[in-house]
This record gives structure tokens, C-alpha cells and sequence, in this order.
């Protein structure tokens, strides 16, 4: 296939990416820059600032070339040592991943199991924590699309002693979240969601707590390149190039150029108007009869996930009609489909679309 002449492909409804907007898009095809020098340093700092007023912390969050799944690996070495205890939140497709990346390094698991469509039932999860090193949880939970109550679990760990490392890929620009004010340790998300920037890179925000504890872990990760302590170190001794390795700068002044135009909005604004898309979305769909996964009152913003019985029907329509929705993940695989909130077409007017399609798709 011919990069340079792609076949037209559906809009983006799905449960991530979201598509760029076009200001940001115009930025992303910019002529490569040097990742190091005045211009860069300038950039790189400037986003670094506005992420941590966007995610409230007083420590300068880690922006690294990788995945949201990056930064998870990287949040848990840097908080964690092999042998360690943790409790992790089973909220569903996502919430089992975060328990294969603490088995994959060498931590004691104890999984804590969350029913479908439920929150994280909070008691059980301090009960099963007891005597552990910390808990690991979703916050928005994107196989289920439920919100889990980051606020009331962050303030039982904290409570409790123990390290709270949350996975924030897809609540972070469309839920509240205040790193420091809320205790939470490490906070990690992606830019490809929420953030409505290309996908490419992570995000690690730290509270004063959780950067207490990296500086204390007795010993350092089994990593270089996912070692904060390394990322520190450049920050430190080369102001001018405050980054180990040469950054995506396509990716981030992309970023940063999406970062400053939900800035000019106001990112309350801007979470109250996606959390108004998100319940006119699924008020749409329960008229048509269809019921969401989440209990309500716990549905997420950026994704709706909807209990289907022949979701696969529902799916093909949309698509012949040019828009691209998500199926469901396990444990909702061929059970639900899931409509995606984020970037360019997170709007009434793409909304109303797919209300209208599925109406049509369900009356056959
Ligand atoms: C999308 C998603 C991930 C994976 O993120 P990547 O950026 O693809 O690594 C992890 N957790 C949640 C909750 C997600 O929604």
C-alpha cells in the first residue's frame, strides 16, 4: 500500500485513539526539529508545566517516548522492588494487565476481584491490602467504561501506608483528577485518549509522596531506560537536552499544541462538556432500549460501553457508514460495543450520528 495515498478510512468513535484536531494535525507535520538546544528546552518545559497544572502536581511529571503501557512498566520498577506484595483492582481488561505487569516484574500479586459494571468496592480492596506494599488500580476502566472512585481509594491507601499507582490512560482530559490534593502516588496515562494528542508517548506524574518513595527504593530498577532516576539525571546535568534519548518532537510539540488549546478552554470546561457528551450518548442509546455496562452514576466520559447481543451487526453498520466504533474486550468480548469520546469527533453532531445508526442497525 502507498503510505502517500491511504484508502479513505471511517472516523474514529472507538475507544481509542481519537483523531487529532486540525490545529494540532498542522502541527504534527512540521519539519523534524533537534531535541536538544533553546527552542527545544523551551518546548519541552513549557509542556512539562502545563501537564502538571493539568494533572496537580508540584513535581515535574515524565513525558517518555513509548505507550501509556511504558509508563505503567516504568511507574511500577521505580515504586516497587521484586518480592513486593501488591493488590491490584481486577476492574476488568486493562485491570488485569496492570497484574501481569507487576508479575512480569517479579512482585507478589493479590488480585482483588471487581464485578462488571461495578466501582472498586473500597473496603475489599483495603481488606485484601492489608500487609501489602500497594495497590494498583484502573481509574477509568475502558474495557467496562466505568469510573472507579480514584478519590475515595487514593485516600485509603494513603490512610493505610500504602503506595497508590493509578492508570489514568483514559480518564486523564476527561475526568477530574488532582495528583497531589488526592495522595496518588504515580498517575500514568497516554497521549492518544483524553489528551486528543498522537499516540507515541506516556505520561508519569508523581505527588510529593510517590517521589519520596523512588528516591528511597532500596534498590534500582532492572531497566535503563525506564530508571525516572536516569531521566533525573539528565534533567539535571543537561538542561539543554533534559531527556536521555532523542524525543519524538513531531509527537510532542503535537502535544503540546493540543494541551494548550484544551488550556484556552479551560480543562474544567472541558471535562463538563465531555461528561455532558457522554451522558447525552447514553441516554440516546438507552431510548433505543440498550443497556450500559456501567451502573449508573459510574459511567466514564470518554467511553460508553454498551451490553449487546449481536454487537458485531451494530459494529458493520456503523462502518458502512463511515464511522468506526469499538468492540468489546474481554470480559465483554462479543457482548458489548463501546463508543469512544476523544479528539476531533468527540461532538453532538458525530453523536447524534451514531444514535441515529444504531437505531437503524437495531430496527434492522
Ligand atoms: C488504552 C489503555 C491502555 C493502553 O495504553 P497504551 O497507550 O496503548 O499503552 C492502558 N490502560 C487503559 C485504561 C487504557 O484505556
Amino acid at each position: 500500500m502507498d503510505p502517500r495515498n491511504l484508502p479513505q478510512t471511517p472516523e474514529l468513535m472507538i475507544a481509542g485513539p481519537g483523531e487529532l484536531h486540525l490545529d494540532d494535525l498542522e502541527v504534527l507535520g512540521h519539519q523534524v526539529i533537534a531535541h536538544y538546544g533553546d527552542v527545544w528546552s523551551e518546548l519541552h518545559s513549557g509542556l512539562l508545566d502545563s501537564l502538571s497544572e493539568f494533572l496537580g502536581t508540584k513535581v515535574s511529571p515524565y513525558v517518555i517516548p513509548g505507550t501509556g503501557t511504558t509508563c505503567l512498566d516504568a511507574a511500577v520498577m521505580n515504586l516497587f522492588v521484586p518480592g513486593d506484595k501488591v493488590a491490584v483492582a481486577r476492574t476488568g481488561f486493562f485491570g488485569s494487565r496492570l497484574s501481569e505487569i507487576a508479575l512480569a516484574q517479579g512482585l507478589e500479586v493479590i488480585d482483588v476481584p471487581v464485578e462488571i459494571g461495578e466501582p472498586v468496592d473500597v473496603q475489599a480492596l483495603a481488606g485484601a491490602a492489608e500487609g501489602t506494599a500497594g495497590i494498583l488500580t484502573t481509574h477509568v476502566e475502558t474495557s467496562t467504561g466505568v469510573r472507579h472512585p480514584i478519590e475515595e481509594i487514593a485516600a485509603m491507601a494513603r490512610g493505610n501506608g500504602l503506595t497508590c499507582l493509578v492508570d489514568g490512560i483514559a480518564s486523564v482530559g476527561g475526568e477530574t483528577l488532582d495528583v497531589e490534593a488526592m495522595g496518588i502516588d504515580a498517575l500514568v496515562t497516554s497521549t492518544q485518549k483524553g489528551l486528543e494528542s498522537p499516540p507515541g508517548l506516556g505520561v508519569i506524574a508523581l505527588s510529593e509522596g510517590g517521589r519520596e518513595k523512588i528516591d528511597n527504593l532500596p534498590t534500582r530498577p532492572k531497566s535503563w531506560y525506564l530508571d525516572l532516576k536516569v531521566w533525573d539525571r539528565y534533567r539535571e546535568d543537561w538542561p539543554w537536552h533534559p531527556h536521555p534519548v532523542t524525543m519524538p518532537t513531531n509527537l510532542v510539540i503535537a502535544f503540546y499544541s493540543s494541551i494548550r488549546r484544551i488550556a484556552s478552554e479551560g480543562l474544567e470546561t472541558y471535562i463538563k462538556s465531555r461528561a455532558e457528551l457522554a451522558s447525552y450518548v447514553r441516554e440516546g442509546l438507552q431510548k433505543l432500549g440498550l443497556q450500559m455496562v456501567p451502573r449508573d452514576g459510574f459511567g466514564a466520559n470518554l467511553v460508553v460501553a454498551v451490553h449487546s447481543e449481536d454487537p458485531a451487526v451494530i459494529i458493520d453498520h456503523l462502518a458502512e457508514r463511515g464511522i468506526m466504533i469499538s468492540g468489546g474486550l474481554d470480559p465483554l468480548a462479543g457482548k458489548s460495543f463501546r463508543v469512544g469520546l476523544m479528539g476531533r469527533t468527540a461532538n453532538f453532531q458525530m453523536a447524534d450520528r451514531v444514535i441515529e445508526e444504531v437505531s437503524s442497525a437495531l430496527t434492522g
